[in-house]
């Protein structure tokens, strides 16, 4: 199976799963859970996330995450180009919902249980009428966002999940071992632009290819950019990262 075959297949797969796995990507039982000194599964899953972006960077968003799915089927629909300004957003919201969740812990006075399946039925997040009202009230903020301001406008503006790996991705860009990222054959480029195109994040590729700089905490090393290249200027790989200007071949970043 192709490699964009095997991972639209499994965003797909996710994206179905959705009513059973999303208290485990829950904003609110996290912050509930931590008042009450409880660790939820969301808590067990955001610091995962971070450890995963230290070597695999923000490929989670395009291989495994529901409300990614959502969003790429949205842009079968509308398929608009978000605006980079977008970004910020999510920090806005990221830095007091974290500071609430410490808050919390702090009143109850720490960590006082682990329970992975808080307010989750037999680990189903969907499983009577007012989950339910949730479950389509999420789905329709993701699905409204993508629709309105464009291709994965949720990623870029309010998911809470994106900083956590955005701060493992840059971290590891910063210490250069051995990891998953993007790399580019600059002298082989024409310009033609399909990689603008193609990226589900909007990310002006063909520039990036250009200015040596393949570094972007907003690419989500989905490959689309790779798949449509008529060149093969273009590379998603496990290695070291090198410095761009010691390199004449590739252009390597994450
Ligand atoms: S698709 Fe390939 S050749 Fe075309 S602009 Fe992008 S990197 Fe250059
Ligand atoms: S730059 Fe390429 S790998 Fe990164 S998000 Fe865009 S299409 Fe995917």
């Amino acid at each position: 199976m192709r490699k964009q075959t095997l991972r639209k297949t499994l965003l797909l797969l996710s994206m179905l799963l959705f009513p059973v796995t999303l208290n485990y990507f829950s904003p609110y039982l996290i912050v509930q859970g931590s008042f009450a000194g409880i660790a939820t599964g969301s808590f067990l899953l955001f610091p995962a996330l971070f450890g995963s972006s230290l070597w695999f960077g923000r490929a989670f968003c395009s291989w495994v995450c529901p409300a990614g799915g959502l969003q790429d089927t949205c842009s079968q629909v509308v398929n608009k180009p978000a605006g980079s300004r977008q970004n910020l957003i999510k920090y806005l919201i990221w830095l007091p919902w974290v500071l609430s969740i410490l808050a919390g812990f702090v009143t109850a006075g720490g960590i006082k249980a682990v329970n992975p399946i808080y307010f989750t039925d037999h680990g189903i997040s969907v499983s009577a009428p007012p989950a339910f009202i949730t479950y389509f009230a999420v789905v329709l903020l993701i699905v409204s966002v993508s629709l309105i301001f464009g291709r994965r406008s949720f990623c870029h503006s309010l998911c809470w999940m994106a900083p956590f790996m955005v701060l493992g991705n840059t971290l590891k860009n910063k210490l250069g071992y051995p990891s998953l990222h993007l790399e580019a054959r600059t002298e082989d480029c024409i310009s033609c632009k399909k990689c603008d195109r193609a990226c589900p994040m909007s990310l002006k590729v063909n520039e990036m290819v250009q200015n040596r700089d393949m570094n972007s905490n907003e690419c989500i090393l989905c490959g689309s950019c790779e798949a449509v290249c008529p060149k093969q200027v273009l590379r998603v790989g496990f290695g070291v990262q090198k410095h761009p200007a010691a390199n004449s071949n590739y252009t390597e970043g994450a």
